[in-house]
């Protein structure tokens, strides 16, 4: 069975992890704690004892393809992008969102109409903590989603060193106040690795994924 030592040697050292969070938030919420994210956000071993070599870690990993398939078949995945209804170029109509969103509010202006409807009972978005830092958020309030609306990214120091240096992604363990708070409709937005790696869970039915009633794609570069 590969485990996050093999993550480790097949992920991380060839420079290819998002720090997507998804190994750690699934170590976590299943409460094994074996992992834990640094500072930077990159995964790590917390207490390399706890790992009871289950394998989930590894095969939720975006950048392992051994769920490729499978995942693809629940989500009706077809090339070349996936199940495309409509293509639309979207800005929402309430200024309030416009002011306070990156691009006119596309992410926003539907969170907070999920929510309004009852649809939702709340979202996982980041919040910025820090001048380079966002933070992943549970948001349960209209408040708290249009609070969170915006996106900070830092270009001063050029994309090579991009994936190293900053800690523009923020990762999916809002996860375990999700269990904890009980939520069982929520809309999850994120990077496209994020997104992966939360359809792999949905793709092996492991709790709390299946509470993720809409995910929300942002591009990423
Ligand atoms: C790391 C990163 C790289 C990106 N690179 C590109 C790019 O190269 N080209 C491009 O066109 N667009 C890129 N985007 C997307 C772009 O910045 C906007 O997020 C997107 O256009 C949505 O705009 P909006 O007005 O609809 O979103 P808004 O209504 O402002 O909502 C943005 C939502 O994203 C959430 N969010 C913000 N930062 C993060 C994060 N780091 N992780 C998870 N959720 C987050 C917010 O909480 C909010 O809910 C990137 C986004 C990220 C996070
Ligand atoms: S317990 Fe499972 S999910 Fe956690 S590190 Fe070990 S193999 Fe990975
Ligand atoms: S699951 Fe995400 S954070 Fe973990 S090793 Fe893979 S890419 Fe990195």
């Amino acid at each position: 069975m590969k485990t996050f030592f093999d993550l480790i040697q097949e992920v991380q050292k060839p420079g290819l992890c998002h720090r997507c969070g998804g190994c750690v938030t699934f170590c976590t919420a299943i409460n094994y704690g074996a992992l834990e994210l640094d500072s930077d956000g990159k995964p790590r071993y917390g207490e390399i004892e706890k790992c009871i070599e289950c394998g989930l870690c590894h095969a939720i990993c975006p950048e392992i393809d051994e769920l490729e398939e499978e995942t693809r078949r629940q989500v009706g995945w077809s090339a070349p992008m996936g199940r495309i209804i409509e293509t639309s170029v979207l800005r929402s109509s309430d200024t309030a969102i416009r002011k306070k969103a990156t691009d006119g509010g596309a992410v926003t202006g539907p969170l907070l109409h999920l929510f309004r409807e009852g649809r939702i009972d709340g979202a996982i978005v980041a919040k910025q903590v820090g001048p380079f830092q966002r933070r992943p958020f549970l948001a349960t309030s209209a408040e708290e989603i249009l609070a969170a609306a915006g996106f900070f990214f830092d270009t001063s120091h050029g994309m090579k060193s991009f994936s190293d240096q900053y800690m523009t992604y923020s990762s999916i363990e809002e996860f375990d106040p999700l269990v904890k708070k009980g939520l069982e409709r929520v809309a999850l937005v994120g990077t496209p690795c994020q997104i992966h790696s939360v359809r792999r869970m949905q793709a092996m039915g492991l709790v709390p994924s299946d509470s993720i009633r809409f995910c929300l794609g942002l591009f990423c570069s």
